[in-house]
Parts: C-alpha cells; structure tokens; sequence
C-alpha cells in the first residue's frame, strides 16, 4: 500500500480522503492556504504544510508549492480530491516525474476526456452512445448553420474546455445562434483560456444520469451502478439520488456494461463518471470525468464500497477488491449538498457559523469539515457539508431524509437547509418525476408566488 498520502485539497473532501487514509494505516499530509490553518482536515493530518495565501491560484493550484511540500514530507503520492487539480494533466505529469504518484488516471485519459470534442469521439468509437451534434470542433458560423439546419432547433453551443456550466449557450432557434456562438465564445475564452465550441443537440426535457466507472490499471473494470442528478441550478447538482428512479435492472446492466466495456478498453486506472443525459429510454453521453465525484458517497451507500479506499488501492497497483459479479446494490440513497447560501436568492454567505448540529441516527451520514465557531472563508466554493441518507426503499430514503433534515441545525450563516426541506415534500420530487429543468421551474414558481 501506499505510505504517505498529501491531501491537495480542503473542506469536506480532504476530510473524506484523510479518513479513508487513516483507516488503511496510510500516514497523511494536508497542505493548506492561510485562510484554512484552523481547518478540520488540517488538525486530523499527521502533518500539515502550509502552502500560500487565500488566494487559491497561489495556494491548492499552485503546483511547485505543492511539490515542494511533497518533498518536505517525504509524501509517496497525492490525492488531488475533486475540483483543483484533480482533472490537471499537467499535475499528473509533474508529479510523476518526480516520483510521486498521483492517485487518478493517467495524464493522457485526463487530458482526452478534459477536451470535451476528443472525449466525445473516443468514447463514440468505443461504442458510447453520445448526443447527436458536430463531429469535431465548429469553425464558423456558416457551418454551424448548415448544422443546426440539419439537426434541427433547439441546439446547444458547448465549449470543449467547458465545466461548471460555463460556455454553454443555447440557441432556441435560427435567429439565436449567432449570438450563442458569440456568447458562448467569449464565455469559454474568459474561463478557460480556449474557446473551441462544438455543436449539440439541445434535448427537451432529459434527466441527468451518470454512470460510476473504475478501472482497476490492469486493464479491467467494473461499474457501480448510476446516480439520478437531475435536480440541478444554473446545470450544477443540488440532489443526487442512486440508484435512479427510473431506471430498470436491465436498463442498468446494459448502460453499465457498455460504460465498464469502454473504460476496460482504454486501460483507464481508477475513479471515473461517465455522464449522460436520459430521454425517452435512451442514454446520450455528454462528458467523463476522471475523478472523484462529489456525489460519490450515494454508491457508497449502496455498494458498501468505500471508493476513496479503492481509489488508493488501484494507485498502488494493487487492483480493485471486487469484481463486476461480486456488487450488489442495496436498497436507495439520496445526497443534499447544503451550501452558504441564502436559500431563495443563492447569494452566497460566508461567515462564522455559530451553532452546528448536523442529523445523525440510522442510515444518516454527513460529509462535512464545518463546526460552531468555524468561520466559512469567502474565497473558496459554499458547501458547508453533505447529508446523505440510504434506506431499504426510495420512500424510507424520503422520509428518513426529510426527518434529517429537520433535525439538521446551522445557524449564524444562511443555508441551504430550508430549500431541501420543502423539495422533499414536494409530490414530484416523492414521485421521482423530475428533469434536469425541473428545479430552475420550481424555484421560477416559488419566487412569483
Ligand atoms: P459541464 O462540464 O459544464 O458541467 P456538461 O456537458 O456536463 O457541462 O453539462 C452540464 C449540464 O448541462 C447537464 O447536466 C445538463 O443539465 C445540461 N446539458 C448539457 N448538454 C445538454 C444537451 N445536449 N441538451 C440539454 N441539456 C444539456
């Protein structure tokens, strides 16, 4: 196994990382920005260096600092958790020159499935079915014209660098496209330093449904079943359900066969997500991330695996501990990401918190590095934790999280707490009967209420 693991990251995924390391006898070194040296995730380590200011450029994504720390430390690898560095080839690259071992797939995966047009192709040619659209980059707007005329409108304009929702525009009709080219251009150029957009389909009403993969780095893989995001604002996930409502036992041992067939042929190494959007019984691939999820701990809960422990496994070579025959799925789970946020405006509420209580009890589990007296630093992302719950059926699963969440307490800040109270008592969201435009409808409904 491995010795020494360095956490490049902070909040609840360091925490999550460091637990998974401590219970495998692994040592642990965090590294942290000034505004992070009270952390949770700092105190637990073994070790801990600081590595820069707030500012994250020059703290969790600046790499010789994080270097530098691995050397002091004498750490044998890195985990880069989700968000950061985790999809940074170049990281990747670096760390493996010097020796230390990156804990995720190789530079060159990352590298392909981060340009969302070569992710597209490869996964296509590896028989993934993917949503109708341009074949490679658009280089005009003619051509995309010729395109959009061909497939039909609605159509999507994608930025190939593209994550978070952003460079992402769509074009209702004709009229539109040439402004969500513009629009979606400049976006991706501001954001990503690479504008190359591609074309796709805009789909009606789909749910989002994404496949979790892991290659074991000896050329296999196995699948661990779907998770149901399509509760989503602004294309970010709110909820996070696995297994999906609405999928079938075959439906599931098709999709996953054909996403594990993919990953195994790629010799892909370690956690992956294959995204898709689901309409009409068919699954369409948008993206594959080479990471971690955030969303991970739902398949934890019904598989028993503990990912992040598989994640350090297949790093040191030791291939997975199960197979495909040896998973089962056990009963449903259902994961709320509650942020700083004002729960009707969004508007983010950095702050100290001073009383935290998070649910306990059977079948409840909280990701979170947040306590009374913690202050949220204003210069990283909001989630204050995770609550997820797992019960026997979806409708325990419910009512076990509507019970959670009512014993849930975080004052001194806003929170997002109060939106999941009232979603999950919301006949759709009991009935399972959502598309990824469902949540922006709803919260449209509530504001002219
Ligand atoms: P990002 O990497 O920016 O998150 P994705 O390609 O994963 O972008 O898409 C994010 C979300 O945008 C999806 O979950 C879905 O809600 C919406 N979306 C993406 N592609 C399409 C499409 N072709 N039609 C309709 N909605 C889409």
């Amino acid at each position: 196994m491995l010795k020494k693991v360095l956490i490049a990251n902070r909040g609840e995924i360091a925490l999550r990382v460091l637990r998974a390391c401590k219970e495998q006898g692994i040592g642990t070194v965090a590294v942290h920005s000034t505004a992070d040296a009270d952390a949770m995730h700092v105190r637990l380590a073994d070790e801990s260096v600081c590595i820069g200011p707030p500012d994250a450029r020059e703290s969790y994504l600046n790499i010789p600092q994080i270097l530098a720390a691995c050397e002091i430390t004498e750490a044998d690898a890195v985990h880069p958790g989700y968000g950061f560095l985790s999809e940074n080839a170049r990281f990747a690259e670096i760390l493996a020159a010097h020796n230390v071992t990156f804990i995720g797939p190789s530079a060159e995966h990352i590298d392909t499935m981060g340009d969302k047009i070569a992710a597209k192709a490869t996964v296509k040619r590896l028989g993934i079915p993917v949503v109708p659209g341009s074949d490679g980059a658009i280089n005009s707007v003619a051509e995309a014209r010729k395109l959009a005329d061909e497939m039909g409108y609605p159509v999507l304009v994608k930025a190939a660098a593209g994550g978070g929702g952003r460079g992402m525009k769509v074009a209702p009709t004709a009229d539109a496209l040439e402004d969500a080219i513009n629009t979606a251009r400049a976006e991706a150029r501001a954001a990503f330093g690479d504008d190359a957009l591609y074309l796709e389909k805009y789909l009606g009403n789909p749910r989002h449904i994404e496949v979790q993969v892991f290659g074991d780095g000896k050329g296999g893989a196995v699948h661990l079943g779907e998770r149901d995001c399509s509760l989503q604002r602004r294309h970010q996930k709110v909820w996070e359900e696995a297994l999906s409502p609405v999928i079938t036992p075959e439906q599931r041992d098709a999709i996953g066969e054909i996403a594990s067939k993919a990953v195994a042929a790629l010799g892909y190494a370690g956690a992956g997500t294959i995204e898709f959007l689901y309409e009409d019984g068919q699954f369409y691939f948008i993206e594959m991330n080479t990471r971690l999820q955030v969303e991970h701990p739902v398949t934890e809960a019904i598989t028993g695996l503990d990912l992040v422990t598989e994640q350090l496994r297949v790093a040191a070579g030791m291939g997975l501990s199960v197979q495909q025959s040896d998973i089962e799925f056990r009963g449903h789970a259902i994961e709320c990401r509650i942020n700083a946020e004002h729960p009707v405006t969004f508007r983010p509420s950095p702050g100290l918190i001073d009383a935290f209580h998070p649910s306990g009890g059977l079948g409840v589990r909280v990701d979170s590095a947040v306590y009374a007296g913690y202050r949220i630093p204003p210069y990283y992302d909001s989630l204050i934790g995770k609550l997820i719950v797992h019960g026997d059926t979806r409708e325990i699963a419910i009512s076990r999280l509507a019970r959670a969440l009512d014993e849930f307490v975080i004052s001194g800040i806003d929170s997002t707490l109060p939106l999941f109270r009232r979603l999950v008592r919301e006949p759709d969201v009991l009935a399972g009967d959502y598309s990824i435009h469902w949540l922006e409808r709803w919260l449209d409904e509530q504001a002219s209420a």
